[in-house]
This record gives structure tokens, C-alpha cells and sequence, in this order.
């Protein structure tokens, strides 16, 4: 039996799904044309008008936005109705300095929950199951994403949100949760403490749905094996609405995109040009339905490849592979964005240079992030210089940017290898990104 949340849509003839693409996103470009001031201007400068989008072959005369430009525009710059229609703001995982507020109005929300209900049912959801989520709850998208879809699906809800790992496990044996949404280095904890009670066999868990950060192969399976169930990828962003943009089916092969709602497209990071389907480039999506926050042409900065072969489920959205890597510098660091520009800030208002590495790593599926770096000459010849303090200083600068806890090192000037091209900053161990 093939499970679908909304059949007529998910497996629409691609031809249908084209037409009612075209039809949607003429309509969009006139609404935000009319509604955003910013994007108009945009538009205008151009050389575009509304009427010059006949349908989705006319998609690249429309010019890119960025994720800065959401930030300068901060906070209702690309706000698409009144906000007596808003009925709800989610916002990025980023930090202070870097925040995106997204807008919801009330249908934007159903098409969000749709999204996780289609997500949910793939993974084998239905109203008898029990929905475990402990994606965070609050401005992060994670929570509220999958819970609104749980509800529409008719599944009992759990609203665990992240963290209390025992009491996580308690509710599972108590509530006899069947499927677990968080993100996947959640699901490895999770699985540690599983394996260390021994109480793998109490556990009625048969699927997971987990995302908001990139995790190998390797991951999933050793995941499957310490919870003993089967391991959906989900993926999703705030700028577009949040997880649930695309999900993996039972063939675990690849995402499919929600296209009904979502246009998606392959550009050339350097030229911005479109790229033929089947190259790796920079996904960037048109919302096509979204009223509030009714991004065209996001660059949503993540390197990937899309394929539209035949998908045994009978889906016809196409599937967009894992993601590759990132055409920024980001780095997503226990499930938070980190810049490695925001930690240099930080370190340049204490008085350092650009000496400095930082290396992530992953042991036992846990992140690790440790900043090295160097004291200046000056520091080195102070007498009243205190590592002690001074680590405890930056600690806390960095934990206040970034949210997380960064270990650091304080080294002797000239300790670092200089480099003579370009600076190597940061050493990823990790190795998240496969090549598929
Ligand atoms: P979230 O709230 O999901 O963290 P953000 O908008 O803060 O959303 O971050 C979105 C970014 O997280 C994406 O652009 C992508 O880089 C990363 N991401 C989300 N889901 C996945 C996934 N399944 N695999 C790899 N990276 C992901
Ligand atoms: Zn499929």
C-alpha cells in the first residue's frame, strides 16, 4: 500500500503539476509585485514587470534574493499582507546579529502543516500513530513544523520539544511512540542512552523524521540500528517556511520537493544561471502559495543536485539529493548556524588578530567546536595577561554570538602556520557532506 497524505497532488502527471505551477506563480509575482515594495523596486530596476511572467519558463527573468537582504530588511521589509492577516512569526537558528523573521498568515500555516503531514504520512504516519517531537519548540521552525503536520495527519501529538533525554525515553515506553521527529544528532543521543538502558526491545518506534541539519549515510544507519526503526530525511528552511519543503519517501533516494507549493531550481553560484538537471549547484526556491512571506528566487545558499527519474512511491515531485555542502562558509554546529565571521568578530573586539583556527569535529554523533588562537605580541609581553581570564572572555563573547559553547585555546604568538594563499580557518572533520 502506497502512502500519501494528499494523492491527487503528490502524484499529479508532471504536465498537470507544470500547469498548475505556472498558474500559481503568475499569480504570486503579481501579488508581490503589488504588496512589496522592495521586491518591486527590484523588479523595476530590471526591467521586469508582472506581465513578463507567462509561466515557469519565464522564472529566470526574475532577479535572485538573498539572505542579507532579508536582514537589511529586517523586520516587515518583505512583508506581503497587513499584518492584521499575520497570524504567526518563526525565525532562523541563526544569532542575534543574523536573524530572519519569516511571517505567517493562516493559510500559509496550512500549507506549512501540509507539507509535514505529506512528510509524516511518507514515513508510514496515520491517525493510530504516536508522533514523538523533539525538534525544539519556540521560534525555531523544528517544533511547530511537525506538530501542526501531526495534527492534520490525526496522529497523537507528543510536543516533547528538545532536550530531558530520560524523560524523552520515559514518554516513548509510557505513550508507546511510534514515530520520532527531531534532528538526526538528537536521534544518535537519544540512541546512546537507549543502548547504555538496554531498553531498545520497550520501544514501539518504527520510523524517525529527521533533519534541519545535514547527516550521512552512516548516520542513518547506525540511528536505524540503536532505535531500531527506519530513518526519513527531511528538509526545510525558515525563509520558505520551515521543515517539510521537501522529505524523503520509502525509497530513502533522495527528497521530494512540495512543488504544488514550492518552485524549485539549480543555479550556477557564480553566474546565477539555471543548471541543467543532474549538475550540483545552489538550490533556490520560488514560494508559490505563501501570502506573508512570499520569497521568489531564494538563495538558500545549499549545494545540491535534483533528478526527476521515476520514483517507485509514485510521487512525481521531483527529489532533490542530500545536500552537499554550502556555497557560504556556514557551518551548522549543534543544529545552530555558526558564521566563522561572527567568531572573528568577537575575538577582534577583544583585541585579537586574525590568528586563529577553528576546528569541528563529531564524536558519538556530538559536535564539537574549539576556536585556537593566537595572543598578540602585546598580550604575550603584558605582564597582567591572564589565560585563565581571557579564555573565560571569550567563552562567553562567543557563547553570547552563537549560542553554543565553544572550547578555546589561547596559543603563544607565531604558533599558527601562516598561510600564503588563501587562510584555511576552519577544519571540519565532520565529513557531512557525501557526494551522492
Ligand atoms: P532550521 O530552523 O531548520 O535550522 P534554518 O532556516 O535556521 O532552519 O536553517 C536552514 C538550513 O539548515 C538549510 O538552509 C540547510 O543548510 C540546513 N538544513 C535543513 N535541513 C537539512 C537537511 N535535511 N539536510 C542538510 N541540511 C539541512
Ligand atoms: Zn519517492
Amino acid at each position: 500500500m502506497k502512502n500519501y497524505f494528499q494523492p491527487e497532488i503528490e502524484t499529479m502527471p508532471l504536465e498537470q503539476l507544470q500547469a498548475l505551477q505556472s498558474e500559481r506563480l503568475v499569480a504570486q509575482v503579481k501579488h508581490v509585485y503589488d504588496n512589496v515594495a522592495y521586491y518591486r523596486e527590484k523588479m523595476d530596476k530590471a526591467g521586469v514587470k508582472p506581465e513578463d511572467i507567462k509561466g515557469i519558463e519565464d522564472l529566470p527573468k526574475l532577479p535572485f534574493i538573498e539572505k542579507d537582504e532579508l536582514r537589511d530588511q529586517y523586520p516587515y521589509g518583505f512583508l506581503g499582507t497587513p499584518l492584521s492577516e499575520v497570524v504567526r512569526i518563526q525565525s532562523t537558528s541563526g544569532t542575534t546579529g543574523r536573524r530572519v523573521v519569516a511571517f505567517y498568515t493562516m493559510d500559509d500555516i496550512r500549507v506549512w502543516d501540509e507539507c509535514c503531514a505529506r512528510a509524516i504520512v511518507a514515513a508510514g504516519g496515520s491517525n493510530e500513530d504516536v508522533v514523538h517531537v523533539c525538534y525544539g519548540y519556540g521560534l525555531f521552525t523544528g517544533g511547530p513544523g511537525l506538530n501542526g503536520g501531526s495534527h492534520l495527519v490525526g496522529s497523537m501529538t507528543l510536543p516533547m520539544s528538545s532536550g530531558n533525554t530520560e524523560r524523552q525515553i520515559q514518554f516513548m515506553q509510557d505513550l508507546e511512540s511510534t514515530i520520532l521527529c527531531c534532528t538526526p544528532s538528537y536521534a544518535a543521543t537519544i540512541g546512546e542512552v537507549v543502548k547504555k538502558k538496554g531498553v531498545k526491545d520497550t520501544l514501539k518506534l518504527k520510523s524517525g523524521i529527521f533533519g534541519a541539519e545535514p547527516w550521512t549515510e552512516e548516520m542513518r544507519a547506525d540511528i536505524e540500528k540503536t532505535l531500531g526503526l527506519k530513518a526519513f530525511d527531511i528538509y526545510g528552511l525558515t525563509e520558505i517556511s520551515g521543515p517539510g519543503v521537501s522529505f524523503e519517501c520509502e525509497e530513502q533516494k533522495g527528497m521530494h520537493i512540495q512543488e504544488d507549493h514550492f518552485i524549485a531550481e539549480i543555479i550556477n553560484p557564480q553566474t546565477g544561471e539555471q543548471l541543467p538537471e543532474g549538475e550540483v549547484g545552489e538550490l533556490v526556491f520560488s514560494c508559490i502559495t505563501k501570502k506573508a512571506f512570499p520569497l521568489l528566487r531564494y538563495r538558500t545558499r545549499d549545494l545540491c543536485r535534483l533528478t526527476r527519474e521515476k520514483c517507485s512511491c509514485g510521487r512525481t515531485h521531483v527529489r532533490m539529493s542530500k545536500i552537499m555542502g554550502r556555497s557560504d562558509d556556514m557551518m551548522v554546529v549543534k543544529g545552530v548556524n555558526v558564521w566563522p565571521s561572527q567568531i572573528e568578530q568577537v575575538i577582534f573586539q577583544l583585541g585579537y588578530q586574525a590568528n586563529y583556527v577553528i576546528v569541528v569535529d563529531r564524536e558519538n554523533n556530538k559536535d564539537s567546536i574549539e576556536l585556537n588562537v593566537e595572543k598578540t605580541p602585546e598580550m604575550a609581553a603584558d605582564p597582567n595577561y591572564d589565560v585563565e581570564k581571557a579564555t573565560k572572555e571569550i567563552v562567553a563573547g562567543l557563547k553570547s554570538m552563537l549560542g553554543i559553547k565553544v572550547d578555546v585555546n589561547i596559543l603563544q604568538p607565531m604558533t599558527l602556520v601562516r598561510s600564503e594563499g588563501k587562510a584555511k580557518r576552519v577544519v571540519d572533520k565532520r565529513n557531512l557532506y557525501t557526494m551522492m
